[in-house]
């Protein structure tokens, strides 16, 4: 086993509320066991130019309830061929970096997994992305926090929907997952979610809202994943807006974008993003390598790089029938 002196850290891809948690425990965890910790600012990116600062017990106070990530997160198309890991390489190395905890989504570790490969490095994974899609965790880091900030606006839309018996379409993140979407939707009291993971017709859809207002006669809110396979709330807007038999219907769409990526983390993140730092530190003096720690039924599980970005999380079937018999 590779004996490690300095582990480097990153947070990559997305930001997600809660790296900021993760970072602190990684840090801590690591210096308590005479670890010494490179912090590595902007991801891949970083990496490359040689973007490096050490981390000491100070380097990370009161940032535990911070949103964003204080070594700033980027998208490295230079660490995609083999050039930029052979540089970025070079820097860990003359920074005497052994090993890497890397945050992040399933891009991230496909990227940490070839630095394994290709260099050498003991890797291990945190996974820090809103979208709550990755295999080997039940959550994600900063999936809770996205989730109650959609809830939260949709609250608000709720209101103004009410108040003029409008359709409102309202678009949540989660790239091609539907976790995010059908969570608030249920949470937010929707009446319609739709997802990427099932096909969603238009006519179909068009019938449903035609059946909601007219029974009703008052708000009705549809969830549309960005991912969804109708274009999003706007494609879903563009549509309804052609047929005559809408004419009469106030509609309006929101897109919650990036909101849902901002703001503290709740209660939940920060002690999921805790336990996940302390475990990645505790993975990789264990002499674990090309894996990720995750918390499946509330044990922290070791699950290989490769199985993370290879396989695809499903969501839970169960809760999409609940919204039939609740919408
Ligand atoms: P999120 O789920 O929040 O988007 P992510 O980690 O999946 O996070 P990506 O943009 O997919 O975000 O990946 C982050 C970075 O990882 C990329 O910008 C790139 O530098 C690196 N990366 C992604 N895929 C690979 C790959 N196949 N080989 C090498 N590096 C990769």
């Amino acid at each position: 086993m590779q004996d490690i002196q300095r582990i480097g850290v990153f947070t990559s891809g997305g930001d997600a509320p809660g790296m900021n948690a993760c970072l602190r425990a990684i840090v801590r965890t690591a210096l308590t066991n005479g670890l010494e910790v490179t912090g590595i600012r902007r991801g891949y990116e970083g990496m490359i130019e040689g973007d490096l600062v050490e981390m000491e017990r100070r380097s990370v106070s009161n940032i535990v309830q911070l949103g964003g990530t204080i070594l700033k997160s980027a998208r490295s198309e230079a660490f995609m061929s083999e050039e930029g890991r052979q540089q970025a390489a070079e820097h860990l190395r003359e920074n005497g970096v052994d090993a890497l905890v890397a945050v992040g989504g399933d891009g991230t570790f496909r990227g940490a997994s070839k630095l394994k490969e290709e260099h050498g490095f003991a890797v291990v994974g945190c996974p820090g992305t809103i979208d709550n899609d990755l295999y080997g965790t039940d959550q994600t880091i900063g999936y809770d926090t996205a989730l109650n900030t959609a809830i939260e606006n949709i609250d608000r839309i709720r209101d103004t929907a009410d108040a003029h018996n409008r359709l409102f379409l309202v678009e949540v993140m989660g790239r091609d997952a539907g976790f995010i979407a059908l969570n608030c939707g249920i949470g937010g009291g929707a009446e319609l979610i739709l997802i990427p993971e099932t096909i969603t017709e238009m006519d179909v859809v068009k019938e449903r809202i035609l059946s909601l207002m007219s029974a009703q006669r008052r708000s009705t809110i549809v969830v549309v994943a960005e991912g969804d396979d109708l274009g999003g709330a706007q494609g879903i807007e563009r549509a309804l807006r052609d047929d005559p038999e809408f004419s009469d219907i106030e509609l309006r769409s929101a897109i919650l974008g990036h909101t849902q990526r901002g703001g503290a983390p709740t209660a939940g993140d920060r002690v999921l993003a805790s336990r996940l730092g302390v475990a990645s530190v505790e993975a990789l003096l264990d002499g674990h390598s090309d894996v990720m720690v995750g918390l499946v039924n509330e044990e922290v599980k070791l699950t290989p790089l490769p199985n993370v970005y290879g396989r695809r999380k499903s969501i839970d079937y169960d809760l999409l029938k609940l919204t039939q018999i609740l919408s």
